[in-house]
Formats: C-alpha cells, structure tokens, sequence
C-alpha cells in the first residue's frame, strides 16, 4: 500500500538476484549509465516476477521502436528521475501493476474533425463534476469539505487532427487500477452528465458512437504514458503548461502518492453511488469486463441500422421526415439490460428545445421498451449543457399490440 519512494532497497533485497541482460536493441540507450540505477527486462511477465520479489522498486517500460517493441525498468522513483529526466527523447510508460493503489485517472481522446460539436472544456469540466457528484455520494460531506481532493492535473498531448488529455486527480486513491475502473463505471451510469462524454468515432463508412472515456486503461498491469514522453515515431508528448521537474513528475504518476495526503475510496464505499433512474444511457461498445453485471447484457448494435426490433425502427423512420428533409437513421444501439433503443439520426436534425432544425448538430431518439414511450435528445452543446430532452410520446397503439415483449412485461407488473 506504502508507495513512499526510496532507494534504500537496492543493497538488502538484491543479493542473489540476477537480473537478465540488457537486450541489444536497450544497449545503446543506456551507454555509460550506472547498472545500479535499475533493472532492466526484456518481456513484461519477467518484469513482473521481480517487481513481485523487489518491493520499494517501481515498474517503467520503454518503447525501443514504433511497432510496439517495449523493455521494462525496475527502478526506485528517485533514480528513475535520474534516468528520465537525462533521456533527450522520452518514451517512457508507467505500468499500473495488477495489485498497486493508484490514483483517479481518465484518458480521453476523440477525432476533432468528426467532433465539432464538443467542447472541449465543457468535457474536462463535466469530469470534475462527475467526480465531485461521486465523491458527495461516497462521503456524506459538504461540498466545501471535497475541495481540496477535487484538485486536478490536466496533462495534453492533443494535435490538430486528435483531442488526447489525461486527468489526473493526485489525492484520490483506489486500492487497484480495477476498482479505479469500477468507480468510473458507476460515476458514468450515476449522472446525466454522462451524455456530454459521448463523441462520435468513424468506423469504416459509418460513425459509431462511443465514449471519449477510454475504459480499457482499467485493465491488468496497463502502461500509461508519463508526463514529457511520447509513442516512438510520433512527436505528441504529454505536456502540463510548465517546464518539468522531479516533483511535477511524482505527482502525475499514477501510483505515487504519500498516504496521509490522500483520500483512499475502497471497492465497498463504490456501491454507494446510486444510479439515476432516467440517466442518459451510455452506449458501452466498449466491452469491458469492469463493468457491472447489469451491463454484461448488453447487445450494443454499434454499427448497425436495425434494431432488434423492426417494427419500431420502422416507426422512428416515419417520424424523421418534414417537408424538407427526410432522415434516416445513423445507427441504433439497444441496451438490453435497461431496455431502452438510441437512435442516432442523421440529416434530420429538429429540436423541440429550439423549435427548429439545428444546423449542424444531431439529435438522438430515445426509445423506452419498459414504457413504451419515446422522446429526442440532442448533441448541440447548448441542449446538452441543460440535458435537454423533449416530453416523452407514447409509441403507437399497434406496436403495443405486436411487441413481442409487452406480454412480459404486463407478467411481472
Ligand atoms: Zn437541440
């Protein structure tokens, strides 16, 4: 739990330990560095197996080419700074090992030129908020109380054709990286807020809808890319707004924290966080095994413009046309466990909110099975920073009639 850095490890837990040697392709970049100030390794599964046998030591990799070649390091956090900060080219990763406490983090990223519509510091700002509404839950505190753990450290490494920032929160601290994941889960299905986090993605012809929350940085033993480092062949380093020191580094590294300084949430305190009943759903293409039971169901038809259910498809097409412009819809994503169809729509963009077509944003229908009643909600920045969304309208009497679940549903009333 204790990640207090120090390098006093070296003497005591090293006798007897050899590690393996330094691979070809590594040689070069560590030419004339003391072999005191690390370990080094060629594949992540060794790295780990020391790692397990040397505490007091952190796990780094390297990218040794563009293709995804990687080593790893086994250093203390002070010499790891040695090394770091005399590397001209920095490519550095931080592995978020299996069983470490870390720090609350997001990775965001999207297409700008398929994302107009976002703004970008509306979405920085909603994480805030999210993290501000979870933390309430969990705490039972006054807002004023949460301040100081709300602090956050936004590190940049967009370019023009892609927004990409990490945020990272330096004094929330999860016992692992999966319960870190699970939190974000139950932030994302607690709060309307969630809507603002969706982003469109192109996938072959199509443009699917996904989160600019990447939930696959939760998983096992991930490398996270450090503050000043880049990809290998790409020159998109992680920046912060101010020239880099050892301490700025500590402090966006995922698992370093003291613990005194910090508010540790547990896996249990999580359930607290209570999802709303009418909260936009997320379309969780993203499959991911850290999210809830309730979501392992769903049957996200990302790519597709058919539901599972025809005769409603059929029906949002007949309610997408005026008479000067007929729509169609983009896709559909069916949440099983919630029973509820989106329709993204295109061409046809009107807006109850604002009585008329937008021009450039699109809507979304929201088809609820359980109730059978469906209203639009909208992509423009303005209807969303309200959450906007249209009076509910019942679908009509003849899909009451043939819908294949209503029998069930009238069972279990
Ligand atoms: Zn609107």
């Amino acid at each position: 739990m204790n990640r207090i850095p120090t390098s006093s490890f070296y003497g005591n837990s090293l006798k007897g330990y050899t590690p393996p040697a330094l691979r070809e392709d590594a040689k070069k970049l560590y030419r004339g560095l003391s072999t005191a100030k690390c370990f080094h390794f060629p594949t992540q599964s060794a790295a780990l197996e020391a790692a397990a046998k040397l505490p007091g030591l952190e796990l780094f990799a390297e990218d040794l080419d563009s293709s995804g070649t990687r080593h790893y390091l086994l250093a203390s956090y002070s010499d790891f700074w040695e090394i770091y900060r005399k590397r001209t080219s920095k490519h550095f990763y931080e592995v978020i090992r299996e069983n470490v406490s870390c720090k609350l983090y997001f990775d965001l990223e999207y297409i700008r030129a398929c994302n107009t519509h976002v703004q970008e510091q509306v979405l920085v700002d909603s994480i805030s908020k999210l993290v501000k509404e979870g933390l309430k839950q969990i705490l039972k505190r006054k807002e004023s109380s949460l301040l100081p753990y709300l602090k956050c450290l936004v590190l940049d490494s967009s370019s023009q054709e892609k927004f990409s920032k990490h945020i990272i929160f330096p004094k929330i601290v999860f016992p692992n990286n999966r319960i870190t994941g699970k939190f974000i889960s139950k932030l994302l299905q607690m709060s309307d807020i969630s809507s603002h986090f969706l982003v469109l993605k192109p996938s072959r012809d199509e443009m699917q809808t996904v989160l600019a929350i990447d939930l696959s940085v939760y998983s096992r033993n991930r490398c996270f890319r450090i503050l000043g480092s880049s990809k290998m062949g790409e020159n998109r380093p992680l920046t912060i707004g101010q020239s880099m020191n050892q301490e700025l580094l500590h402090e966006t590294l995922i698992c370093y924290f003291y613990p005194d300084d910090v508010i540790l949430i547990d896996e249990a305190q999580i359930d607290y966080i209570q999802p709303l009943n009418d909260s936009f759903e997320i379309p969780f293409t993203l499959k991911s095994s850290l999210l809830p039971n309730k979501y392992n169901d769903t049957f996200a038809t990302s790519n597709s413009k058919s539901s599972p259910f025809p005769e409603i498809d059929k029906f949002i097409e007949s309610v997408i046309y005026d008479r000067q412009v007929k729509g169609s819809i983009r896709n559909v994503l069916f949440f099983s466990s919630s029973l509820k169809l989106v329709y993204n729509i295109q061409k046809y963009r009107y807006c109850h909110h604002i009585g008329r077509h937008h021009k450039s944003n699109h809507i979304v229908l929201i088809v609820e099975l359980n109730t059978m009643v469906y209203y639009q909600k909208c992509l423009d920045p303005e209807c969303r920073a309200i959450d906007y969304r249209s009076p509910p309208l019942p679908l009509p009497e003849h899909l009451l009639q043939n819908f294949p679940l209503k029998t069930d549903f009238e069972a279990s009333k």
